[in-house]
C-alpha cells in the first residue's frame, strides 16, 4: 500500500484516486476550492443548476468506453442520465452561407446513419465519404475496446492516423461544405481541423455518435457521486487546500506544501491540473532545461464564453438535442462557433438556455491582473452586454424569449481562476499535429514519483480524461501489473 497525494478534484483527479484507492493504496485528494468537481461542477443560480463542463456525454451504452469506465469506478447506477437523440437528432448544425454550405445537418446515432446523412447531404462525395468512413470505423472500435491501454508501449499508437485531419480532406478533394460539417467534432476539443490530428478528430466523433446522454442531476452531484465513492474505498478529499509547491528530495518527490504552510508527505504525487503550473510548483532545477523548455513553450485550446439565462418553458422547452450555429471560411474551416442547449430546469414551467461561445479574450484583457469577484461594475457591464447580445443572436434563431432572466454569465478569467487553467484554457494543452511530439506522454515527469493526470495528458472531455487516469495509473504500476489488475 502507497501513500499517494493527488492535486485537483476534477474528473481527472477523482477518477486516478478511485482506481487507486480500489487497489488499496491510501489516496488524499487536495482540492484549491471549497468544493470538490472543477469543471465537473455545476452552481446554482436563482435555484437552477448551472453547467460548466459537462453539458453532455458520449458512449454510455452497455459495452462502450464512457460506460466501461463508469462500470469500473463502480458510479454507473449513481450517476443517472437521459438518452440524447430519440427523435434521430444528436447535434443540429446550422451554417451560414447556403451557397457554399447546406444551411443545416443533423448528426444521426450511429455511424451507419452518420454515413447515409452524409451522403444525402454530399450527394456527389460518396467515395470521399466512404474513405472517411473506413478510420472512423476503425477508430471506433480501438476507442470501445481499449486494446491500446494494455499495449506494453505507449498508450495511443497514434502513427497512422497523426496527419491532420484538414491534409486528409485536402488530399481527398473534400468541398467546403462536407469540410464544414466533418470540422465540428475537432472543435469539441479545441482544435482546428486543419491542425486536428485524425484520430483525435475520430474520436470525438465517434464517441457522440455511439450514443449520446445527458446528466439527469447536476454536475455537483456527479462530482458528489465520485467523491462518495472514493470514500467508500478508504480515500480522501481535502477541499480549501490549495497546493503551493511540490517537494522534491535528491530528484524524488517526497510530497507537497499547501499554501498555508502545512506539508503532506507522500513517496507519490499525482497532479490532475495543467503541466504548466505544476511546473511553478517545482524548486529550481528539479527538471532540466528542456523538459522545463517542453512544457513552457505548449500551445493551450481557446477559452470560453458562457452565458446561462432561464426562458419560459412554455414557449421555449427542452430541446432534446445540441445545436450549433457555425461560421465558415470559404474552405469550410470553421470561424465562429455558438452552442445552444435548452434543458428542463430545477424550476417549473423555466428552461435553462446555456449558450457557449469563444472566449473573444481581448474583451476581458482589461482584467487580466484582477480575481474572481474583485473585478468591479464595469467588467460586469461588459460582460452582461456581451450576454445580452448573444441572447439576441439566439432570438434570431428560435423566437423571441418569454420571460428571460440571464443568471449568470462567465469569462475566460473565470475558468482561469476556477481551475487554474492557463489563460482560461478550455480543453488544456492543444492536441495538434504540430504539437504531436510535444504532448506525447505527457503523464511522465523528469521528477521520480510525480506524474500527471487530468485532461492534459491524453485528452480532454470525460472520456479522454478519464482514459489519461488509467493511463496514469498504468504509468505507477507498469504495463504488467496494469494488465493483471484491471479488467475493464
Ligand atoms: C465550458 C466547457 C464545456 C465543456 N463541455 C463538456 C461536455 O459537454 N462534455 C465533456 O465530456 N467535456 C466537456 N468539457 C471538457 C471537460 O469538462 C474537461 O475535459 C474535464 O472536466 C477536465 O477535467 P480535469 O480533471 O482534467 O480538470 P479540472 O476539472 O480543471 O480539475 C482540476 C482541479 O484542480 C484544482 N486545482 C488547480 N490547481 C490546484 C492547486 N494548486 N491545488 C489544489 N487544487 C488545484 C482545480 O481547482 C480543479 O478542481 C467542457 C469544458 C469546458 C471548459
Amino acid at each position: 500500500m502507497k501513500k499517494i497525494v493527488i492535486i485537483g478534484s476534477g474528473i481527472g483527479g477523482l477518477s486516478t484516486a478511485i482506481i487507486l484507492a480500489g487497489l488499496g493504496h491510501d489516496v488524499t485528494v487536495l482540492e484549491k476550492n471549497r468544493q470538490p468537481g472543477g469543471l465537473l461542477r455545476s452552481y446554482t443560480r436563482d435555484g437552477i443548476e448551472c453547467e460548466t463542463g459537462v453539458h453532455y456525454l458520449g458512449s454510455l451504452d452497455n459495452g462502450q468506453v464512457l460506460r466501461k469506465f463508469f462500470d469500473y469506478l463502480g458510479v454507473t447506477d449513481s450517476i443517472p442520465v437521459s438518452r440524447m437523440g430519440q427523435h434521430g437528432v444528436i447535434d443540429r448544425y446550422l451554417f451560414d452561407s447556403p451557397a457554399t454550405h447546406p444551411a443545416r445537418f443533423d448528426l444521426p446515432v450511429g455511424l451507419d446513419a452518420y454515413e447515409e446523412s452524409l451522403k444525402k447531404t454530399f450527394p456527389a462525395e460518396h467515395t470521399i465519404i466512404e474513405q472517411i468512413l473506413v478510420s472512423i470505423r476503425k477508430t471506433s472500435e480501438q476507442l470501445h475496446e481499449l486494446d491500446h491501454l494494455y499495449a506494453s508501449d505507449n498508450d495511443f499508437s497514434l502513427l497512422d492516423q497523426a496527419e491532420s485531419y484538414g491534409e486528409i480532406l485536402d488530399q481527398l478533394g473534400c468541398s467546403p461544405g462536407l469540410r464544414s460539417v466533418l470540422a465540428i467534432p475537432s472543435s469539441w476539443i479545441g482544435v482546428p481541423i486543419a491542425d486536428c490530428p485524425a484520430y483525435y478528430h475520430n474520436m470525438a466523433l465517434a464517441s457522440y455518435l455511439s450514443s449520446s446522454w445527458r446528466l439527469e442531476q447536476s454536475g455537483a452531484d456527479m462530482a458528489a457521486v465520485l467523491v462518495d465513492r472514493l470514500n467508500e474505498l478508504g480515500g480522501k478529499v481535502i477541499t480549501a487546500a490549495e497546493v503551493d509547491k511540490i517537494t522534491i528530495r535528491s530528484r524524488t518527490v517526497n510530497g507537497v506544501q499547501l499554501k498555508n504552510g502545512e506539508c503532506l508527505t507522500s513517496s507519490i504525487v499525482i497532479a490532475a491540473i495543467h503541466p504548466q503550473v505544476v511546473l511553478k510548483m517545482l524548486p529550481d532545477g528539479a527538471v532540466k532545461p528542456s523538459y522545463k523548455n517542453r512544457i513552457t513553450k505548449l500551445k493551450n485550446t481557446h477559452s470560453i464564453f458562457t452565458v446561462h439565462a432561464r426562458v419560459d418553458a412554455n414557449s421555449h422547452p427542452e430541446i432534446p438535442h445540441n445545436i450549433f450555429q457555425v461560421d465558415t471560411d470559404k474552405k469550410g474551416n470553421i470561424t465562429d462557433l455558438k452552442y445552444y442547449q435548452f434543458r428542463k430546469s430545477e424550476r417549473k414551467n423555466t428552461t435553462l438556455l446555456s449558450i457557449l461561445t469563444s472566449g473573444n479574450d481581448e474583451l476581458w484583457a482589461p482584467w487580466k491582473e484582477t480575481q474572481t469577484g474583485r473585478r468591479g461594475n464595469e467588467y460586469r457591464e461588459v460582460k452582461n452586454k456581451y450576454a445580452e447580445s448573444l441572447l439576441c443572436e439566439a432570438e434570431e434563431l428560435f423566437g423571441s424569449f418569454k420571460d428571460m432572466k440571464i443568471l449568470d454569465a462567465y469569462t475566460p478569467l473565470t475558468i482561469r481562476d476556477w481551475v487554474h487553467s492557463p489563460d482560461g484554457s478550455a480543453y488544456g494543452v492543444l492536441r495538434s499535429s504540430s504539437q504531436t511530439l510535444a504532448t506525447a506522454l505527457l503523464n511522465r515527469t523528469a521528477v521520480k514519483g510525480l506524474c500527471l493526470a487530468g485532461q492534459n495528458v491524453l485528452a480532454p472531455g470525460l472520456i479522454g480524461t478519464i482514459m489519461g487516469s488509467f493511463s496514469t495509473v498504468k504509468l505507477i504500476l507498469g504495463a504488467d501489473e496494469f494488465r493483471k489488475k484491471i479488467r475493464l
